[in-house]
């Protein structure tokens, strides 16, 4: 066979799945390590194996330090489902009782190397915050530290071609959320070891207030961004 027909096999493969019988197709694991059970299922089977194993691996090896350190009281059952349905890349929600990755993989068969989005969306299990973008769980610190978790814990971003930014751009802010507030979480953490830990248990307790940016650091939120952009800006 030549590689283009290796290619084309697990799409042609799971069309006939679908044609045939959705059950006979479905692929299911159950893996446990760390403390941690996780459950992959693949309806139509979409994944190559290779690409199932090293999805399989980063969670563990992303969830299981990230649950140690940040909140050892995270759920020890998590599931991936692999949903052609779900037009996006990654999410993370609830279902039946399992903290659940739903992942595109379209966005995997374009995007092969990008497996580490299982350590991102492995630290929005971590967090686990009761509510979601608003003044008390800003949406651009969650995503910021998720980010910060994929750079901390990925277990491989460059085959993705991922990293944190280096230098600050015109219009960027601490607000402007993901990789950018990452990188400037990384730095300042550097500064002031605990701060992201700091501030995950008050975004998970309802306690956390802009305040928190100044008790952890001596310096408030604003004047902290401004220090680190003139470090870094080019
Ligand atoms: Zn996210």
């Amino acid at each position: 066979m030549n590689r283009a027909s290796l290619r084309l096999l697990p799409g042609a493969l799971a069309a006939l799945c679908l044609l045939a019988s959705p059950a006979a197709c479905a692929f299911e694991a159950t893996q446990q390590r760390g403390g941690v059970t996780l459950r992959y299922q693949d309806a139509h089977d979409a994944l190559p194996e290779a690409m199932r194993q090293r999805i399989i691996d980063t969670f563990f090896k992303a969830y299981v330090p990230q649950r140690a350190d940040f909140h050892p009281m995270a759920p020890t059952q998590a599931a991936i489902v692999i949903d052609p349905a779900y037009d996006g890349i990654a999410f993370v929600g609830e279902k039946a009782m399992a903290a659940t990755i739903t992942i595109n993989p379209a966005w995997l068969s374009k995007h092969p190397g990008d497996t580490d989005l299982v350590t991102h969306e492995a630290m929005h299990i971590v967090q686990g915050y009761p509510e979601y973008a608003n003044e008390r769980v800003p949406g651009w610190l969650v995503e910021g530290i998720a980010d910060y978790a994929r750079d901390r814990y990925g277990v491989d971003n460059a085959a993705a071609g991922w990293a944190l930014p280096l230098a600050v751009k015109d219009g960027q802010n601490f607000d402007t959320g993901y990789r950018v507030t990452g990188a400037f979480l990384k730095w300042s953490e550097a500064a002031h070891p605990g701060l992201v830990k700091a501030l995950d248990d008050a975004l998970r307790s309802g306690a956390y207030t802009p305040a928190l940016w100044k008790e952890q650091t001596g310096q408030p939120l604003p004047a902290l961004w401004a220090a680190y952009a003139a470090e870094t800006h080019r």
